[in-house]
């Protein structure tokens, strides 16, 4: 394991605008986390959350400070470099699930790795085994409209881990979903994170999924108002059996 946080934000602020239309939505972070953590962001809306989870999962830069992703400078790397590090070492889990209407789960599942242009037999393989991994089994061949809301947001974590990620990021993972299914996911993501090493960060609004993190940090207007530990996650069973292949990868030089 590196010695070296995974993530540092340093005095990062975001502005979206200009003159008397400017608006400050980051006023200036710091925030370092190693891998390994499982970490909800919270906080009333405007706080700046997805902001900074844009920020995190490089699709957005700062306007001023640091973003340090296991020792590169994100600030300075162009799109296209910043897109790489994405597809190699990120996974993404939105609130809405955001799958492919008329495609199968399988083919929800290979899309990344189309993008990086694997093989067809390797995309087949390692899509099976992800969707395996969330329990799904048996439902390649599925279409989104086939399959409840829990089971789409399982798809679409099988699509976030199928490049192997060292870091996924959920925002309102379990916004849509009943409390039933959002205690499942929740355990999912549990289990990907203590089970197999997957650094977790994830924005939530509600207390009782934010319970299964190991750190709850705290955003108002801008800034980090608080940061604790969980002592006692909620999470109790493990999660899905991903290959250890699928473990943090943060030890890696970029
Ligand atoms: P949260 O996720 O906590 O609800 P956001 O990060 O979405 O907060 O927003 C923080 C502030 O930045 C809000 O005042 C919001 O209106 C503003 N904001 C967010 N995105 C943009 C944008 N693309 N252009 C202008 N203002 C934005």
């Amino acid at each position: 394991m590196s010695a070296l946080p995974l993530i540092e934000l340093r005095a990062v602020t975001k502005t979206y605008g200009q003159g008397a239309t400017a608006l400050q939505a980051l006023k200036g972070v710091d925030l370092t986390i190693e891998a390994g953590d499982f970490v909800a962001i919270m906080g009333p809306s405007g706080s700046g959350k997805s902001t900074a989870m844009n920020m995190l999962g490089c699709l957005d830069t700062p306007t001023s400070g640091e973003y340090v992703f296991n020792g590169v400078h994100v600030e300075t790397l162009s799109r296209d470099q910043r897109a790489l590090l994405r597809r190699h070492y990120l996974g993404f889990v939105f609130q809405g699930f955001n799958l492919l209407a008329r495609t199968s789960a399988q083919e929800n599942v290979e899309l990344p790795l189309l993008y990086r242009g694997e093989p067809t037999k390797k995309r087949h393989v390692a899509a099976q085994k992800a969707l395996a991994s969330v329990g799904l089994a048996g439902w390649e061949h599925h279409t989104p409209a086939e399959l409840s809301g829990g089971q789409q947001q399982r798809v679409a974590i099988a699509r976030a881990l199928v490049t192997e990620p060292a870091v996924l990021l959920a925002d309102e993972p379990t916004g849509n979903l009943d409390t039933q299914r959002s205690r499942e996911i929740m355990e999912l993501l549990w289990g990907l994170n203590v089970d197999h090493g997957i650094t977790v960060l994830m924005v939530t609004h509600e207390a009782d999924m934010a319970a299964y993190a190991k750190r709850i940090v705290h955003f108002v207007d801008g800034v980090v108002d608080s940061d604790t530990r969980n002592p006692h996650p909620a999470g109790t069973a493990h999660g899905g059996s991903v290959p250890t292949s699928m473990a943090a990868t943060a030890a890696e030089p970029l």
